[in-house]
């Protein structure tokens, strides 16, 4: 359990204690990294210095997917690694990974014309493995505006269906985390490596790290040590030898977020925009969101910081390949940021540099890792993992395996049957008929279902004592869930639970304020948090919900 309450105790019971592996970075990579360690039977630790997947792996445009778009730039083994890879994160994570189906509009002078959009899908469906219900389908003019009306402009020419999957990153990596806690690692949200420790042969031996929650500091000796760091990853570098040289380039994506009122799609939607980019539409509950821009960045990491013209660069492109929606800047509910850590190369423009990840080796041992895409999580992890396998069975002659990550589901995603979607939903269906007396809507449930997959069962019981205890209906869910995330998932502030466990920042934000109150009040109670704390919580909360809708 990656529970809030033994975070304290767990934390101090590894002071001095030695690991095989310390993963700094609680991402997707290093997420990946420590539950592939883990099944290969090493003992992990894992520290992340913010909450987890507070960096990029909560900021991304949430798909798994091939990357259509690298085709261009004819990275066919970028595409064909990480295009293939989406089945196994689909199947491994059903609740969070669902397919979704995409329309590529062709439109009159736009660089996508409907022969290279043909070829493309198909060497896409060929390189990925698509399965054969899910390979491209050409459309005509009338086909395309039948599925989707507002696409219908003097300029649309025709279009494709073609397939991805959409996910909620900051929930794959907490899923991620919490099956390699249930195999024995040892994860840790708010805790900073600030410095790195060496023997006598100024080889690496451990870190140092600071708990930003209680302000101590510990030591914690590795034989190996990976810098999962993401865009941190130079700085890291930076710790452990002044002179390592800028591997990384940092670029800006931001996404916008709409009422689905004023943009109704009933599917995702992949176009040009006419500056050779691409940009997705994405309809999730009732929003649509779009994104996202490519832009250099060299400001703030942390609080990854964003302008009107960003806003205006993806309103003005929705509105040309959908002019009848004319959105404006105030239809826009939220915004999220995020930053790319890109493999540097030389020259090349933000959209032109490489989709790829890269492993740097040190002199002092200290592996790092960068670039990629959260779809190809596994292969990443995969990658560092067998690095320290050739080094164990160097050093020590002993053997720790192969890598089993393919066949193993993540927290949630334990079901009994192989992958169906019919099954999964089949499922949902059952689990809402044993739980509708207390009131609960089935879109409400579904939320909760598609969250959480097979640990639904705790939140429902839990939801039942709360009933049965007088709360009303809507707050018994809201205690339950908390409940959940205090003892699964260490959610130690508001922000964790309203923006990265739930994702209500951006999907459901009109619940937030209503509840803001019920939120800091239970958590109060179950964190023994004083009065004081619970309104710092607020108000630090509340910073981040203006960060994110009050930007115009
Ligand atoms: C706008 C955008 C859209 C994207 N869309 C997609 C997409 O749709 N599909 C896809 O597959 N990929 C996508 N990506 C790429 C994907 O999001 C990233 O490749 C991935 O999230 C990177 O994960 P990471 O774990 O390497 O980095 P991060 O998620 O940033 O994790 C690194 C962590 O290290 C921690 N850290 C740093 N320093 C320290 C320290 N000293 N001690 C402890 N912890 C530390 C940080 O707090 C951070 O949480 C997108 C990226 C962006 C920016």
């Amino acid at each position: 359990m990656l529970s809030a309450l033994k975070r304290s105790e767990e934390l101090t019971s590894i002071n001095n204690k030695n690991f095989d592996l310390i993963v700094v970075g609680g991402g997707i990579t290093g997420a990946g990294i420590a539950l592939d360690a883990t099944l290969r039977g090493l003992k992990v630790a894992l520290f992340e210095k913010q909450d987890f997947a507070q960096g990029t792996s909560s900021r991304s445009t949430k798909l798994v997917h091939g990357g259509l778009r690298y085709l261009e730039h004819l990275e066919f083994g970028v595409v064909r690694a990480v295009g293939r890879e989406r089945k196994i994160v689909h199947e491994n994570a059903m609740h969070i990974v669902i397919p979704e189906k995409m329309i590529l509009p062709i439109i009159d002078g736009g660089s996508l014309g409907e022969f290279t959009s043909n070829i493309a899908l198909k060497l896409y469906d060929f390189l990925a493995d698509v399965k054969k219900l899910e390979q491209r389908k050409m459309l005509n003019k009338k086909e395309v505006v039948e599925k989707e009306p507002l696409l219908d402009a003097p300029s649309l020419k025709g279009g494709a269906l073609y397939y991805e999957y959409k996910t909620d990153d900051a929930r794959l990596t907490i899923e991620t985390l919490k099956k390699a806690e249930e195999k024995g690692a040892k994860a840790f949200n708010y805790t900073e490596v600030e410095e790195f420790l060496y023997d006598e042969n100024s080889k690496i031996k451990g870190v140092k790290v600071a708990d930003k929650i209680s302000g101590e500091q510990f030591s914690v000796f590795g034989n190996y040590v990976v810098n999962a760091t993401g865009i941190w990853v130079d700085k890291m570098r930076k710790k452990d030898n002044p002179n390592s040289p800028k591997q990384l380039h940092i670029t800006k994506g931001i996404h916008i977020v709409v009422p689905k009122s004023k943009l109704p799609l009933s599917h995702s939607i992949y176009f040009d925009v006419g500056d050779k980019r691409m940009v997705f539409a994405i309809p999730r509950f009732d929003i649509v969101y779009i994104g996202t821009t490519d832009t250099n960045y060299d400001k703030n990491y942390e609080t990854p910081e964003f302008g009107k013209q960003d806003v205006q660069y993806l309103i003005d492109a929705m509105n040309r390949i959908a002019p009848k929606a004319n959105l404006t800047m105030q239809d826009v509910e939220s915004v999220w940021v995020g930053l790319r850590p890109l493999i540097h190369q030389e020259g090349k423009a933000p959209s032109e540099l490489s989709r790829k990840d890269e492993i740097f080796y040190s002199d002092s041992g200290l592996l790092s890792i960068a670039g990629g895409k959260l779809t190809g999580y596994r292969l990443m992890a995969k990658k560092v993992v067998d690095i320290i396998q050739k080094r164990i069975k160097k050093a020590e002659n002993r053997d720790i395996g192969q890598c089993v990550t393919k066949n193993v589901k993540l927290a949630g995603g334990e079901f009994e049957f192989d992958y169906s979607f019919v099954k999964l939903v089949e499922y949902a269906d059952n689990k809402y008929d044993e739980v509708k007396q207390m009131g609960i809507s089935v879109a409400e449930f579904k939320k909760l279902f598609y969250r959480y997959g097979k640990n639904i069962d705790h939140l429902i019981n839990k939801a039942y004592e709360f009933y049965n205890d007088k709360n009303s209906n809507k707050l018994s869910w809201i205690k339950a869930e908390l409940w959940y995330l205090i003892n699964y998932e260490c959610v130690l502030t508001i922000s964790d639970y309203f923006v990265r466990r739930t994702g209500m920042i951006h999907f459901f934000v009109n619940e937030i304020l209503p509840n803001l109150n019920d939120v800091a009040d239970y958590m109060q109670e179950i964190l023994g948090w004083s009065d004081e704390h619970k309104n710092q919580q607020k108000e630090d909360f509340l910073k981040t919900y203006k960060q994110a809708t009050e930007f115009v």
